[in-house]
């Protein structure tokens, strides 16, 4: 049993002009592919821990065997986080969420703009590399949280609905130090359609 890269679900110039198709194609070759290559890699010899579901692997890298724990974490976790980036983006550009996710984020957080807002100000603090999130809590309410490095919401109790990846490879190309700009150009590629499929799952659990 070995992990494996599933196919990006659009072309890598898909979600031109907002994030450019040699960065998605680095991005997906090099760097969610070598987290791939490096988790089966430090399983090698752990057939029972190769085998879990990916999101149980990732949540219960806590109580791993020492020697694989710090490997599960970060390159499990980029596996995760990578795979649930990817599809958490699409080609509808400019979409705005659903009536069912718009009520959940006026709920929790007044409205979709101020929502924006504070989602936009944690991403651009993660200081170095990191992730911002929007999450449903174990209280079933929605925040907006940050993780370093490729630590997953999920290791935490926490349900991601929506990721962005604020590492400086998800943008360094395109957009330099600018992180505020690439974070305005990816609300263009959110596919809301899987924030809403997310929320509803959790909802009904
Ligand atoms: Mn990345």
């Amino acid at each position: 049993m070995a992990y494996t890269l599933a196919p990006l679900p659009y072309a890598y110039d898909a979600l031109e002009p907002y994030i450019d198709a040699r960065t998605m194609e680095l991005h997906y070759t090099m760097h969610h592919a070598g987290y791939v290559a490096k988790l089966n890699a430090a399983l090698e010899g752990f057939p029972a821990l190769a085998a879990l579901p990916l999101k149980e692997l990732v949540s219960t890298y806590a109580t791993m065997p020492e020697s694989v724990r710090t490997a599960v974490r970060n390159q499990g976790g980029g596996h995760y986080n990578h795979t649930f980036f990817w599809s958490s983006m699409g080609t509808r550009f400019g979409g705005s969420p659903h009536a069912e996710v718009a009520h959940a984020l006026t709920k929790h957080f007044g409205s979709f703009g101020a929502f924006q807002e504070e989602f936009n100000a944690k991403a651009t603090t993660v200081f170095g590399s990191g992730w911002a999130w929007l999450c449903v809590t174990p209280q079933d309410t929605l925040e907006v949280i940050t993780t370093a490095n490729q630590d997953c919401p999920i290791s935490g109790g926490y349900e991601p609905i929506l990721g962005l990846d604020v590492w400086e490879h998800a943008y360094y190309l395109n957009y330099q130090n600018r992180r505020p700009d690439y974070i305005t150009a990816w609300w263009h590629v959110v596919n809301w359609d899987v924030v809403e499929d997310r929320l509803r799952m959790l909802t009904t659990r």
